[in-house]
């Protein structure tokens, strides 16, 4: 079994953790805060679209992440994801061609879209307005994430899965790291 660092507690640290845990490896997470308390990946909510241009490696892994949340969802118990649908709209004149890439990658990769006309947009969406608009990309399976009680779920997952949290700032530390602890200790 190796050993691994992983330096800060945000979304993306605490999946690597989790992923290196699942994976047999003895885990440490430092941060000197807790889980959830600070910073971007402990926001309120955060949009979860699969929609990003013609890159669809990105997009595969958003479509791929959608059904890992749900995992964690059944793991925690709680609901973590909001299923609202994701709404992208290309005005009419100054569109970039950004949605019809998404729309294109999204179809070869068998991810659910739909390319909406104002009309339908008015029909299915009444309360958007849907002058200048050339037409929406719909993605009905996209939606919100509860970005903090997600990344908590996370951290407990982690700590299940034996990571050991240290409260800490990573410094450079020569050619290898090391972290000062400015608590007591584990969190
Ligand atoms: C206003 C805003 C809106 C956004 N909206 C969306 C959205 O709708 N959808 C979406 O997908 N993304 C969105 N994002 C981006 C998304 O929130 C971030 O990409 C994601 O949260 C980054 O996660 P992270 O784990 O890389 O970093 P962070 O969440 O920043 O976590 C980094 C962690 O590392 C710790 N740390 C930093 N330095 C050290 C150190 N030296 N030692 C130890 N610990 C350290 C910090 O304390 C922190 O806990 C948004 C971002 C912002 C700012």
């Amino acid at each position: 079994m190796s050993t691994a660092l992983v330096v800060g507690a945000g979304v993306v640290g605490l999946s690597v953790a989790r992923e290196l845990a699942l994976r047999g490896h003895r885990v440490t997470i430092a941060d000197p805060n807790r889980p959830g308390e600070q910073g971007p990946s402990a926001a309120e909510s955060r949009i979860l679209r699969c929609a990003y241009g013609a890159r669809s490696w990105y997009a595969e892994l958003t479509w791929r992440s959608l059904g890992r949340w749900r995992e964690l969802e059944r793991e925690s118990g709680q609901q973590l994801l909001v299923p609202s649908g994701v709404l992208s709209f290309a005005s009419r004149g100054t569109a970039t061609g950004w949605e019809e890439r998404s729309l294109a990658a999204l179809r070869r990769l068998g991810v659910p879209a739909e390319r909406l006309s104002p009309r339908e947009v008015a029909r299915r969406f009444p309360a958007v307005g849907t002058e200048g608009l050339e037409f929406a990309l719909y993605e009905p399976e996209a939606g919100v994430l509860r970005a903090r009680p997600a990344v908590r779920a996370l951290a407990a997952s982690c700590r299940v899965l034996g990571c050991a949290f240290v409260r800490g700032e990573a410094r450079p530390a020569g050619p290898g790291c090391g972290w000062t602890t400015p608590s007591t200790g584990p969190t």
